[in-house]
């Protein structure tokens, strides 16, 4: 009932081909962007069920989205049926959440139904445990915290060796939060998400039993986006595969694909040395690289190469395509960012028009996501459908956040961040100083804040008015009787609909005459919508667990638990919207990883929006943004529009921002510029088109009149803050696009300051404001 092996190989490269048929050791398929490495993975998992019977329980595949992970299911679905459905294609993350639950018993939980923190419930837990060390946030943020801690989780560190590593005070401060922060997760009975990975590889390398079960499961490993895996996940990989020598069994097919040049989540501890080390970690590793891309016409290829081959380090690649050269890309500099967004919106009003184009085709990217705004607003005054992806999300608003707050109380009665969250919302006389009182008996007992609150309605705490008593003790029996609902069978939809009812938490939105209020009480209601269609498609397509090695006996998950763990593992670039939607889609350049669109917009290239000006003095980090220029310039199939804005008001000031170095790096005749720059000072300087730097605010003739290359003028404002490096005589330095320089002359002051720098080579030498340019004294 399998297509021949011939026709799962159709239409493969011989590179592509030869990467499905490979069996055996680990494979390594290395590829620039749109060479078909996605396709490849998917090929070959149909061609392991179709032409080598592979059973489909045999089969974990890591993707990194789940809406990626859904297309890849529907795919293989399409060749097996509904067998498809017991292979594990996820997330790191929700594979892991999976393998947790199943093995909750040994995990020495509470209960088997932990929560899962996302980002915004751990900074509370950590602000929590913050003021009880009494920490000043001003010098210890909880976010800074949180970025500390999610560093030492990805790199599997534990509070003890964090104690024990930590070399400086903040180091010492950090160690120190953690160990009461995970402390709090335990007595919460509560992960956060780099809590899934860590405790899954802690679990798979302690317990031998547990690894050999899975290893015996999983023959083949495939993972996509290799190139932004951390530490942890390159750990949870290697104990998945095993090395045969553990437990005699033959190691499991690895199969990983990635680009290295499209690693862009350094930030979240991704690195790049998994995927360049690749053939070191595994020895008998095979390694093919594709160099057709089926993606992108051969001027949009180009304009790639040449931005990536700035970066150095790296391993040339040659991409082709025989798509031909397509049109030129276009150029466009606005006044400021509504004049640019005027543009856009206008091409793709023209687009449309004329048939060259659906509103589905077409994808705007910006740096962050606070850009957004400019192009919704044109949108919405034009009557453009468009859908914005991540940003502020349905399941980040405060009333939607609140109702998953009572589900996860009733699933985990230990949440303290869910139980906190909602102890006085609606109001119900539990204030603060109640609350206060509460903590600090859980804290002086040592027990979890849910016991300290059974305890206070017991009236075994010391110092709670008595009222504040019946308002704790009226609490704690609305929840155990909303439990019970959940313990009775009835499903999520019931359960939430009962909660908004008895907690009286619609009831109060409703009588509000406040119109935010009622938008509320609209996005309740769906969210009940989506407990109850998840509840029907859980109830026609039941996960059917044939696993090869029995599973029995392992708890059922129930539709409270499984509802839960999909709307905390949602990501932004799960929202993209699908063809029929007719929209366009907006979002950032690091949610358009992996996706492809005929028309792309990248907007906002400007130094110090993109490259970020953090970037601006750091060689690494400026790397990476290069690399997210090359994920930016690569999304598009037949039509590429770059376009910057000359003022742009950020943090409520209007800001002149130079041009991109990154449109500079695109050849120049690729691109035909619709619009450029005014011209405002002494020709030598608008020497190119459209990628002369900005003279606004900084361009007096003076500077404008040195005209070089890599000159930047200062914008007006925001720059400030730039801290200002000293330089002087002599000193050596290193600029991302010259290298290594020596300063021959300084000149001025402040953010005006200047230093002549010989560059060697060629006799370059070059006068450049010190303030905002990437250099880094050595
Ligand atoms: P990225 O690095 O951006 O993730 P990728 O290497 O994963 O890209 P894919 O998304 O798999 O590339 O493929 C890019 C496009 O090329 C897709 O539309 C895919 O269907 C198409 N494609 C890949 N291989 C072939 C082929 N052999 N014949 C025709 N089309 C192909
Ligand atoms: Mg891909």
């Amino acid at each position: 009932r399998f297509p021949g092996p011939e026709a799962l190989l159709d239409g493969l490269n011989p590179q592509q081909r030869a990467a499905v048929e490979h069996s055996g050791s680990p494979l390594l398929v290395v590829a620039g962007a749109g060479s078909g490495k996605t396709k490849v993975l998917t090929s070959r998992i149909a061609y392991l069920l179709g032409a080598r019977g592979v059973h489909p329980g045999q089969i974990m595949a890591i993707t990194f989205t789940n809406k990626a992970a859904a297309e890849m299911k529907e795919r293989v679905s399409a060749l097996v049926g509904p067998r498809a459905n017991v292979m594990w294609v996820s997330t790191f993350h929700s594979m892991c959440v999976r393998l947790l639950r199943r093995e909750a018993k040994n995990l020495d939980l509470r209960s088997s139904n932990f929560s899962v923190y996302d980002a915004d419930d751990s900074r509370r837990l950590i602000t929590l445990v913050s003021r009880e060390l009494d920490l000043d946030p001003k010098r210890y943020p909880a976010r800074t915290l949180a970025v500390h801690i999610s560093n030492l989780k990805n790199e599997l560190i534990d509070p003890v060796e964090a104690a024990d590593r930590a070399g400086n005070d903040l180091e010492r401060r950090v160690a120190e939060v953690y160990t009461a922060y995970q402390r709090r997760l335990t007595e919460s009975n509560s992960f956060d998400f780099d809590d899934l990975i860590m405790r899954t590889v802690r679990l798979l390398q302690t317990r031998p039993d547990i690894a050999e079960h899975y290893r015996r499961r999983f023959r083949h490993v495939l993972v996509d986006e290799y190139q932004d895996t951390n530490h942890a996940q390159y750990e949870l990989v290697r104990a998945l595969v095993g090395t045969g020598d553990e437990d005699g069994i033959e190691p499991g097919e690895l199969c990983v694909v990635g680009d290295a040049d499209q690693s862009i989540y350094a930030f979240r501890g991704a690195t790049i040395r998994n995927i360049e080390e690749f053939e070191r970690d595994y020895p008998q590793a095979r390694t093919i690289t594709l160099e057709q891309n089926y993606r992108s016409t051969q001027t949009i290829l180009t304009a790639a190469n040449t931005v990536i081959s700035r970066n150095s380090n790296r391993r040339e690649k040659r991409l082709w395509t025989d798509l031909g050269d397509g049109d030129k890309i276009v150029g466009y500099v606005g006044d400021n960012e509504h004049d640019e967004a005027a543009f856009v919106a206008s091409e793709i009003d023209r687009l449309v028009d004329t048939g060259d184009a659906n509103f589905s085709d077409i994808a705007l990217f910006y740096r962050t996501n606070n850009n957004s705004r400019a192009f919704e607003e044109v949108f919405i005054r034009l009557g453009l459908p468009y859908r914005v992806v991540g940003g502020v999300r349905f399941y980040e608003r405060r009333e939607v956040r609140d109702a998953l707050a009572y589900l996860r109380l009733l699933s985990n009665p230990e949440d303290t961040v869910s139980l906190r969250r909602i102890l006085n919302v609606p109001k119900r006389g539990i204030g603060d100083r109640a609350e206060a009182c509460v903590a600090a008996h859980a804290e002086r007992e040592r027990v979890s804040f849910a016991a300290a609150l059974r305890d206070a309605a017991d009236g075994k705490v010391s110092l709670l008015n008595p009222r504040s008593q019946r308002a704790i003790a009226g609490f704690v029996e609305l929840t155990d009787e909303l439990r019970a609902l959940v313990t009775d069978g009835k499903d999520v939809a019931e359960v939430l609909d009962t909660v908004l009812e008895r907690t009286g938490y619609r009831g109060e939105l409703e009588a509000s005459d406040d119109p935010q209020d009622a938008s509320r009480v609209d996005n309740l209601t769906e969210l009940i919508t989506v407990a109850r269609e998840f509840v029907q498609t859980e109830a026609t397509a039941p996960e059917p667990e044939e696993p090869v090695i029995d599973d029995a006996g392992q708890p059922v998950q129930g539709s409270l638990e499984a509802f839960l763990e999909r709307v905390s593992l949602v990501a932004d670039s799960d929202q993209t919207p699908d063809a029929g939607d007719g929209v366009v889609t907006m979002m950032t350049l690091h949610t358009a990883k992996g996706l492809e669109f005929p028309v792309v917009f990248c907007t906002g290239w400007e130094d110090g929006l993109f490259p970020h000006q953090r970037a601006l003095g750091d060689p690494a980090e400026l790397a990476e943004e290069r690399r997210l220029a090359y994920v930016g310039i690569t999304r598009a199939r037949q039509r590429l529009y770059v376009s910057r804005a000359l003022v742009r008001s950020a943090w409520g000031q209007p800001m002149a921002n130079p041009a991109s170095r990154f449109l500079d790096e695109i050849p120049a005749d690729l691109v035909e510029w619709k619009r450029v720059e005014p011209v405002r000072s002494a020709p030598t300087a608008a020497t190119r088109w459209g990628s002369n730097r900005s003279q606004v605010g900084g361009g007096d003739s003076a500077q404008a009149g040195l005209g070089a290359r890599g000159m930047r003028s200062t914008p007006f404002k925001g720059w400030q803050d730039t801290p200002a490096m000293k330089l002087d005589v002599g000193d050596r330095v290193t600029h991302d696009k010259y290298g290594l320089g020596t300063v021959i002359a300084t000149d001025g002051s402040g953010p005006r300051a200047t230093a002549t720098i010989d560059f060697g080579t060629g006799g370059t030498v070059r006068l450049m404001l010190i303030g905002g340019v990437p250099l880094t004294k050595l």
